[in-house]
Order: structure tokens, then sequence, then C-alpha cells
């Protein structure tokens, strides 16, 4: 550490986001170093990431696997810790610049909120912090002159759109590819299995995220997300399907212009930006060739079809602690979906009986949010 090097602490480092960041971090070992690995469950990769990237401290949040992590790492000098607290402690070492955060649900709430606390620079994959507390996380961001830096590929493309643009957005244009039940009808959907919704056309991804964005909850999560990231009104925000992933999203200005960042979906690049942003670093990813794809195609999401996205326009709107309950909800029926307790359809009608039985908050403090995510995810068990 002290050596010039930017020096990140990753959060889910065995996930798909924090294995595709060590990756980065491996191609630029003179910008880059990790020295702070996490993971929820998976001690043996981590073990053979702290050997490969010898970070000063790793934590597993399991703690039944601490004494195998111990073990695993006792001939290097790195500091193993467990359990949920060690995440919110392990964020505030003294010498990390950034924080990429690539848990997964809100359980990244409390690490992100520490993090941020401690003054660290936020590279932010986990977007469900941002769905369930943004107003607060931007308000505690600014206090501490924290930058988040977006990692979501959507949203990479928006703020690359936005650099050195003084003027305001006048409307984003949100793509996504629409997953892999895009064109099934609402008698597919009925039917539809995990090992379908598991299969997602454009992006490799971590289980949960593949169902969010089977069922569109993704992009209604990604709506919320851009809300917060960019100072935009829900109106703003227009949701256009685009089968092949190229067109990252776009943004249109006051003149009608409309600047997109396009390129192979590879999240390596959104990764890659947020850690060296304001700068460009060279890449070996592969590039895009235009006449090769040929054609790039545009349509309406079907909210009928989907209708978590117009769930997560309506928690947006009503504010206050239904994007809270949204995802909570959402939390518990996707788990459910992948455990074969609950079709496909259902799981909106668990999540829209949610949001109508808890009782609403305007303005909720971070203590509220533990509170109504737990209350919300017994409600959505129970509806189950
Ligand atoms: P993943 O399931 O592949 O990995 C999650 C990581 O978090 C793992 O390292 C896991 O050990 C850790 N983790 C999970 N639960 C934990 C807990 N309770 N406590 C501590 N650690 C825990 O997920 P992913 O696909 O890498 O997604 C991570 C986040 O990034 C999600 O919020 C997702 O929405 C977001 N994201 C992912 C992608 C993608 O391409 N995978 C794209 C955009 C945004
Ligand atoms: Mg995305």
């Amino acid at each position: 550490m002290g050596n010039g090097k930017k020096q990140i602490a990753i959060l889910g480092s065995t996930g798909s986001i924090g294995t595709q960041a060590l990756q980065v971090i491996e191609e630029h070992p003179e910008a880059y170093e990790a020295c702070v690995l996490t993971a929820g469950n998976r001690a043996d990769l981590l073990a053979e990431q702290a050997r490969r990237f010898l970070p000063g401290s790793v934590v597993i949040a399991n703690e039944d696997k601490y004494e195998y992590l111990r073990d695993a790492l006792s001939d290097l000098p790195v500091k193993v810790y467990a359990g949920a607290d060690a995440l919110c402690q392990v964020v505030q070492e003294e010498g990390i610049d950034m924080v990429l955060t690539a848990m997964v649900g809100f359980a990244g709430l409390a690490p992100t909120v520490s993090a941020i606390r401690a003054g660290k620079a936020i590279a932010l994959a986990n977007k469900e912090t941002l769905v369930v507390a943004g107003e607060l996380i931007n308000r505690l961001a600014a206090e501490h002159k924290v930058p988040v830096l977006p990692v979501d590929s959507e949203h990479s493309a928006i703020f690359q759109c936005i650099v050195g643009e003084p003027s305001p957005i006048e409307e984003i244009i949100l793509t996504a590819s629409g997953g892999p039940f895009r064109t099934c009808s609402r008698e597919q959907l009925a039917a539809a299995t995990k090992e379908q919704a598991l299969k997602h056309p454009n992006w490799s991804m971590g289980a949960k995220i593949t169902i969010d964005s089977a069922s569109m909850m993704n992009k209604g999560f990604e709506v919320i997300e851009a809300k917060w990231l960019f100072g935009v009104s829900p109106e703003q925000i227009r949701v256009v399907v685009h089968p092949q992933s190229v067109v990252h999203s776009a943004v249109q200005f006051a003149d009608g212009a409309v600047k997109a960042q396009l390129g192979v979906p590879d999240m390596r690049v959104p990764i890659q930006y947020a850690f060296s942003y304001p700068y460009r670093l060279e890449s070996g990813f592969d590039r895009l060739d235009l006449t090769r794809l040929g054609t790039l195609t545009f349509e309406e999401p079907d909210t009928d079809r989907f209708r978590n996205l117009a769930l997560a326009y309506e928690a947006l709107r009503r504010g206050g602690n239904m994007p809270c309950v949204l995802n909570a909800a959402n939390e518990v029926v996707n788990r459910a979906f992948l455990e074969d307790r609950i079709g496909f359809l259902r799981m909106s009608d668990v999540i829209e009986q949610t949001m109508d039985r808890i009782p609403f908050l305007a303005v909720p403090t971070l203590d509220d949010y533990f509170r109504i995510d737990a209350e919300a995810r017994r409600m959505a068990a129970e509806l189950l």
C-alpha cells in the first residue's frame, strides 16, 4: 500500500462482477491492487484469490467458514475475518481508495453506507442498495464528498454520455435486452422454468440478477438506480428493448441530440471505467464490428407481460419506503422461483400484494430500512 496504485476493496470478489474485476486488476498491475477481498460462502475460491492477489484482509460473511479460511491462509500475511459486521469494518481500513460493491441484494446496503462514512469512493455494482435507499446514499455521499461511480453497464453508458456535458439531461434512453422471454406469450410465461430463465441471451451473470433480467425487475431496478445516480424524474427515463445489447444506453439533450455508448457486451469495460475514470486504460477486450452486426433493433417494452417494470415505476413514484418493499419482496420471490416454489407470473402478484400491505413511510432512516426490509420479507413469504 501507499505505492501510488489505486487500492481497491472488492465486496463479493467470488461472484460474476467480482471475478471480472479481478481480471481487470490483473491486466493493470501498474495501476491497481486488490487490498480487500470478501465473499459470502465460497471460502475455497476466496482463499485461492487471496493467494494470488495477496490482499491485506479477507472476509467471509458465513462465519461457519472462518476456520477453513484461516487455516487455508495461515502461511500468508493476510488478515482473515468473518461475519456481516466484519464487512462493515473492513471497508473502513486506512489505505483503501475505492470500494467495489459487487455483493448481491439488500446485504450490500450496510457495508456501502459504512464505506461512504469512511470517505471511500464507491464503484457501485450492487444496485439493490440504490433501489432501497437512493436518497439516503446520495445524502451521505454528498456529506462525505464521496463519488459514486456506476458499474452497471447501462448506467456506465449514461455516465459516459454525460461526461463533459454541463447541460442537463432531457431524457434517458435505458436499453433492455428483454431477456430470454422477450417473445413469449403469457401462457408460455406461466409455464416458464428456472432453467429457461437462467439462460440469458447476451450476459453471463449471477443467478439472482439473471432471474431479475428474465422478469424485467432488473430493468425496473435500473430505472430507480438511474433516478438516484443522475437526478432525473421517472418521466425522464424511457425503457427501450434492444435485444442485441450493443447500445448500452443513451441520453437525449435539450436540442434533441442523442448520445449513446456502444460496445460488445462485456462487464469488464464498465468495471474498468469505474476504476480508471476520468481516464481510459488500454484493454484487449473484443472490439465492436458494426458491419458484422448489420442490424440493431429497438421496441417498446410490454408491461402487461412484464408487470415488474410497471411495479418498479409505481414504487419510484410513491417513493419513501416503497422501493425498499419492492426489493425485499422481489428477493423473496426470486429465491422462491430458483427453488421451484413459485411460478414465473406469480412473482409479480406477490410483490404487488406486499407493496399494498406494508404501510407507507415517507422518509425512512437507515434503521427503518432494516426493519421494513425484514417486515416486507415476512409478508412476502406469507403470501407465497
Ligand atoms: P453473484 O451472485 O455472481 O456474486 C455475488 C457475490 O457477493 C459473491 O462473491 C458472493 O459470495 C457475495 N455475497 C452474496 N451474498 C452475500 C452476503 N449476504 N454477504 C456477503 N457477501 C455476499 O452476483 P453478480 O452477478 O456478480 O452481481 C453482484 C451485484 O452486481 C448485484 O447487485 C447485481 O445486481 C449487480 N450487477 C451484476 C451484473 C453482472 O453482469 N453480473 C451487471 C450489473 C449489475
Ligand atoms: Mg444492467
